[in-house]
């Protein structure tokens, strides 16, 4: 994961967030948590299996190194505190619920997400069901819909980062590893080459501006994913993989999508877009109908495109049908049309006082 930073008007290098409100502690992590097995591991993180001494209760402990490539990152690892605290209101993202600061790292216990990586599902011989990958997609959804309400841009969504509360049947999404995350608006224009190449979008891997619909592109490859169980832009070495994410080189008429239906294929053309502001945003996406297919699949008629065409009255796409349980964590109107941030009209937020 390499990094290039261009512009640094604030204090902190990168518009990385300075105030963290969790306080973090010397004492020992062993003191307060047993610390068990692994569940995953980064280039500069650890991520273990925890239980509170005093409660019982289970978390992930992220131990995550102070010090890399001979370079003091401090400042990165209390970034991500400080965006995971922004972000403590999402249901959609993982909570931090205290850190711990050693030598060498510095431990972000983090809410325990039980079920894995939905990645597992991406490469596993049985693929999800589409209505259980729907409900993925809305779930995440909402959490990106959250997170650019609050001008925050994850810019790392894959498979990878979205975990599930339990495994089978799959539990909720979980949205993890804000590392990579910004503030939009906190560093005048963000133009930085960072993420896995597979999952970026093309304005990244072209050093153009970053924008929420950067996250969008990421959620319609991770769409892509969970219906076939391939990733769309992957190459044989990084050379080939940028080219076919920055010519959008997806292929729809693959064997992997035999049995994949024509709303997800349509859901997923829409995402993966070379134009940044030809994107739907996180709210937009939430009305399309694939993402509503199997409430309208209870009719006896075949559900396709050109029928929620004629049944959406002449809006963009047809209005979902109401869902309570989804609608308590998706707040605003499906139809509210996210406001799409770019750091170059968004830098007045400057002084903001996030630093
Ligand atoms: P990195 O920045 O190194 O990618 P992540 O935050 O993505 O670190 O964590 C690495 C992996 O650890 C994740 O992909 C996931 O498998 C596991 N993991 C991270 N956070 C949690 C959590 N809260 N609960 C369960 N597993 C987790
Ligand atoms: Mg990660």
């Amino acid at each position: 994961m390499s990094r290039r930073r261009l512009d640094s008007r604030s204090g902190l290098p990168g518009g990385l967030l300075g105030e963290v409100q969790t306080p973090i502690t010397l004492e020992p992590v062993e003191s307060v948590y047993e610390v068990t097995g692994e569940l995953g591991r980064g280039k500069f993180a650890v991520v273990k299996r925890c239980m509170e001494k005093s409660t019982g209760k289970m978390f992930a402990a992220k131990f995550l190194r102070k010090r890399r490539r001979g370079r003091d990152c401090r400042a990165e690892v209390v970034h991500e505190m400080a965006v995971l605290e922004l972000a403590r209101n999402n249901p959609r993202v993982v909570n931090l619920h205290a850190a711990h600061e050693t030598d060498h790292d510095i431990v972000l216990i983090l809410e325990y997400a039980a079920g894995g990586e939905i990645f597992d599902h991406c490469v596993s011989d049985e693929l999800l069901p589409e209505a259980q990958i729907t409900r993925l997609i809305r779930q995440t959804l909402e959490g990106v819909h959250h997170l650019h309400q609050t001008n925050l841009v994850h810019l790392d969504l894959k498979p990878q980062n979205i975990l599930l509360t339990s495994q089978s049947p799959p539990g909720d999404i979980k949205i993890v590893d804000f590392g990579l995350a910004r503030r939009l608006g906190v560093a005048g224009e963000l133009r930085e080459i960072i993420g896995t190449p597979e999952y970026v979008a093309p304005e990244v891997l072209n050093y153009e501006p970053i924008t929420t619909a950067t996250d969008l592109w990421s959620v319609g490859v991770i769409a892509y994913m969970l219906v076939t169980g391939e990733s769309p832009f992957v190459g044989d070495d990084k050379q080939e993989t940028y080219l076919n994410v920055s010519q959008v080189n997806v292929d729809f008429s693959r064997d992997s999508f035999s049995r994949v239906s024509e709303l997800a294929v349509d859901f997923i053309r829409k995402l993966l877009v070379k134009a940044p502001e030809d994107r739907p945003s996180a709210a937009e996406c939430m009305s399309h109908p694939w993402l509503w297919q199997q409430q309208l699949c209870l009719s006896p008629e075949p559900v396709t495109v050109r029928h929620f065409r004629e049944r959406s009255c002449g809006t963009k796409w047809a209005a979902p049908p109401e869902d309570p349980e989804d609608k308590e964590n998706f707040r605003d109107s499906p139809h509210t049309h996210a406001k799409r941030f770019r750091l170059d009209e968004e830098t007045a937020a400057a002084g903001d006082g996030d630093f």
